[in-house]
């Protein structure tokens, strides 16, 4: 869309369909960070399932992690207990097309231990502004357990990434990228995720998004105090080392998912909401994902129905103003995690 617009004279805020491959091709992004030295897990590409089990045999990568190449709607990963599970995923991606085209190429990585934080900037192709780092909640159950999801919950600022570490991932990955990315001939522009694992080795790229996360974006946009509007015409314009978004400080917010029983499998739908009158009341926000109207009701539609946003001084005011939002809205079979920021809070007791 936005080769096509930009072709047809319109101003366009987000990367053409070339710097987009970032995303959309993992073998692309791999091969790109190896290039420019940016840091990720030691990797394999393979459109051939004989090489990529002969590379899962012979690595010495202590567990494996197995991803579609393509855009598999955040299930294309497969994170391997052991050698034969790797290869196993292999057969599944590509030779049983569990992910269609998206599989055609695969790719296999170490697995890396640590925490994931999301590190989202906006970049006008030169320049890259830093939004304040964020973390998701991957997987389905308290505790980190059970199949991950697109996201139950996440919490920004996160305390976990000091203003010098953050200082190291702009340098080291973000402005790295942009500027690869320029030198090549396919500028960036737009938002760029760079979803991380800090490591004991220091932060390293496990994924980027050409986009606003999911649900990062429900704790970001409420804490960009500048008119976002503003935001986007520096971007598309080359204005925005002189005009950088301003964040509110001293705040924090919490967003937590509310999903139907089932996801991220199959589910019902069609289940009426209620409560979302109450969530107004106390200051809080509801981001409709899965909903649809029907004879004047506010029903299910989807895997991950709405998000409840919390904006508080405080990770701990927010994170309670949260989970007592959740506590007013519903629907039977909602299902969602109680623990979100539960690693944020393990820190700042530490
Ligand atoms: P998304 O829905 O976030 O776009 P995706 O399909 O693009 O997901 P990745 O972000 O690459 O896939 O991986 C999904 C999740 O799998 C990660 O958030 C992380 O929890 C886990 N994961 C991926 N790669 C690794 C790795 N090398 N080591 C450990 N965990 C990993």
């Amino acid at each position: 869309m936005v080769d096509d617009l930009k072709a047809a004279g319109v101003l366009c805020f987000g990367p053409t369909a070339a710097a987009a491959q970032l995303e959309s091709s993992k073998s692309f992004a791999k091969a790109f960070m190896e290039r420019h030295g940016v840091p990720t897990a030691r990797y394999g590409s393979f459109s051939d399932p004989q090489d990529a089990c002969s590379f899962i045999r012979s690595a010495d990568f202590p567990a494996l992690v197995v991803k579609a190449s393509g855009l598999a709607a955040g299930k294309g990963v497969i994170v391997a207990g052991d050698r034969d599970e790797a290869c196993r995923a292999v057969m599944e991606i590509m030779k049983d097309g569990a992910f269609g085209s998206a599989g055609t190429t695969v790719v296999v990585e170490e697995f890396l231990e640590g925490q994931e934080v999301s590190c989202l900037c906006f970049s006008d192709g030169t320049w890259v502004s830093l939004m304040p780092p964020a973390q998701d909640h991957k997987r389905l159950q308290d505790g980190d357990l059970g199949p991950l999801t697109g996201g139950m919950g996440a919490y920004c600022p996160t305390p976990q990434v000091s203003q010098e570490l953050l200082q190291q991932i702009r340098e080291t990955i973000l402005q790295k990228t942009v500027d690869g990315m320029r030198q090549e001939g396919t500028p960036y522009m737009g938002v760029l995720y760079a979803g991380l694992m800090l490591t004991n080795q220091g932060p390293k790229v496990l994924e980027f998004n050409c986009r606003f996360g999911d649900p990062e974006c429900q704790v970001l946009l409420p804490l960009l105090q500048s008119d976002l509007y503003d935001v986007i015409m520096n971007t598309v314009s080359g204005n925005l080392a002189s005009n950088a978004p301003v964040w509110q400080q001293g705040s924090s917010a919490v967003t937590v998912v509310m999903a139907s029983t089932g996801y991220p499998g199959s589910y019902q739908k069609g289940v009426e909401i209620t409560g979302l009158t109450q969530l107004q009341d106390a200051g809080l926000q509801a981001f409709h994902a899965g909903t649809a109207l029907k004879d004047g009701r506010v029903v299910s539609s989807g895997g991950r129905v709405l998000a409840v946003t919390a904006v508080r001084p405080s990770l701990d005011a927010a994170l309670q103003a949260a989970n007592r939002g959740m506590a007013a809205v519903g629907f039977p079979g909602a299902v969602y995690r109680r623990d979100i920021g539960h690693r944020a809070i393990a820190h700042l007791n530490q």
